[in-house]
């Protein structure tokens, strides 16, 4: 069965953000929803018809989930293979566990990218110290920085080593002789970031998004500017390189291919087979949402053709210290800006970098909207538990 009617039960592997405001789209069109979300704070179970609470490795409760639902989606990139196997056994699993696979694994995915004819930064292969020397010396160090990525479970940031010195050259030696596989990449003098986000229908329909530009700290995404400041032919050949994806990856959901902007060229950075963060200012900037055209996709309902309706830009609210419950401060200021909407995600408590919420702001131009989005964002911060220091969302 490819069309889920409204009434149906929409599933979703992980409770965060996402599937709470994919939840949350599946509740305006008449879903249904359950979640499989390991215990602690997961922001998309309060709107749940009911919530497993389980590892995502726990098998049973994969099959639960899918008996639970008509259609099952994820939020989450890291789903072990053996219960989206499971899953894709017993009801459609969108996108599938095929590109589930490819997208958990930097040295799978760089095959696929090039495989598809799409460049990359360069990179090399690493699963022993031997393959890391060698890797070190097509790098060109020190006229080269580089970086070596954990091929498996990064997020964030995180499993990542920057290659500036010899201290770093003696640090990731240490950690490819603990095991495991990698990938060291050289460095790409990038003049932006940006992202792309495709959908495609169960019907093979391709839809995709106006690119987006992110600036990162830390790691972690903490502005995006929509439209992208790159010139149209380098919005076209990213969102053209996003349609070969789709297709090439028979994607039935939400694929985003986040970039490098490098001269004129667009090297594909990384892929996530998700709704993505940078596509939160869809809700308000876009005639859809990238809720609402995953939520589409998977029910095998037909896409609308995204766009903008004016300039926007998105800031991340981080959490800096612990605290619990979260309750904000600001507020009252933060939304006297024209435009500019406050997302919260309910989770029970703030700890450092952690993402708690967003604000958006769409103005007449880009400069406006990332004035008053980083304004807004200065003026929120969570309110102290008694005992506990100040926790300043501004303060990232
Ligand atoms: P990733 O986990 O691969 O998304 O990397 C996190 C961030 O590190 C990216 O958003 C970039 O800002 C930076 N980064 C990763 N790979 C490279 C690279 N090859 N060259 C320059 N910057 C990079």
């Amino acid at each position: 069965m490819s069309v889920v009617a409204p009434g149906g039960t929409l599933g979703i592997l992980g409770g965060g953000q996402l599937g709470r405001m994919l939840a949350m789209s599946a509740r305006q069109h008449g879903y249904g929803v359950v979640v499989l979300a390991p215990l602690g704070d997961a922001p998309a179970v309060g709107l749940a018809d009911h919530a497993f609470r389980a590892a995502f490795e726990d098998l049973d409760a994969a099959r639960a989930l899918a008996l639970r639902s008509d259609v099952v989606t994820y939020e989450f990139e890291n789903v072990p293979a053996a219960p989206a196997r499971a899953l894709e056994g017993a009801r459609p699993l969108r996108p599938g566990a095929n590109l589930l696979a490819v997208t958990q694994d930097r040295l799978e995915e760089h095959a696929f990218l090039h495989a598809q004819g799409v460049p990359t930064a360069p990179g090399w292969p690493v699963r022993s110290v031997a393959e890391l020397e060698d890797g070190l010396v097509a790098l060109g160090l020190p006229a080269a920085r580089g970086r070596l990525k954990a091929a498996r479970g990064g997020y964030d940031g995180g499993g990542q080593w920057t290659i500036r010195t010899a201290e770093d050259v003696a640090r990731v030696r240490e950690v490819v002789a603990d095991g495991g596989a990698f990938l060291l990449e050289r460095d790409v003098p990038f003049s932006c970031e940006i992202s792309v986000i495709v959908t495609r229908g169960v019907d093979g329909a391709v839809e995709v998004f106006p690119v987006f530009e992110n600036e990162h700290r830390d790691g972690i995404l903490h502005l995006t500017r929509a439209p992208a400041r790159v010139p149209l032919a380098t919005a076209r050949r990213a969102q053209e390189i996003a349609r070969t994806l789709a297709i090439a990856s028979g994607l039935v959901g939400t694929l985003t291919v986040e970039c490098f902007v490098v001269g004129d060229e667009v090297l594909v950075n990384e892929l996530a087979p998700r709704v993505h963060n940078s596509g939160h200012l869809t809700l308000e900037a876009c005639n859809v949402s990238q809720f609402e055209q995953h939520l589409r996709a998977v029910c095998g309902l037909p896409l609308l053709r995204p766009g903008l309706v004016a300039p926007a830009a998105m800031v991340n609210l981080l959490g800096s210290v612990d605290v619990r419950p979260v309750r904000w401060l600001g507020a009252e200021d933060a939304l006297a800006l024209p435009d500019v909407h406050l997302h919260v995600y309910g989770k029970g408590a703030s700890r450092a970098r952690r993402k708690l919420g967003h604000v958006t702001a769409v103005r007449g131009s880009l400069e406006e909207a990332v004035t008053a989005a980083e304004a807004a964002a200065r003026m929120l911060r969570v309110a102290p538990s008694v005992g506990a220091s100040v926790d300043s969302a501004a303060a990232r």
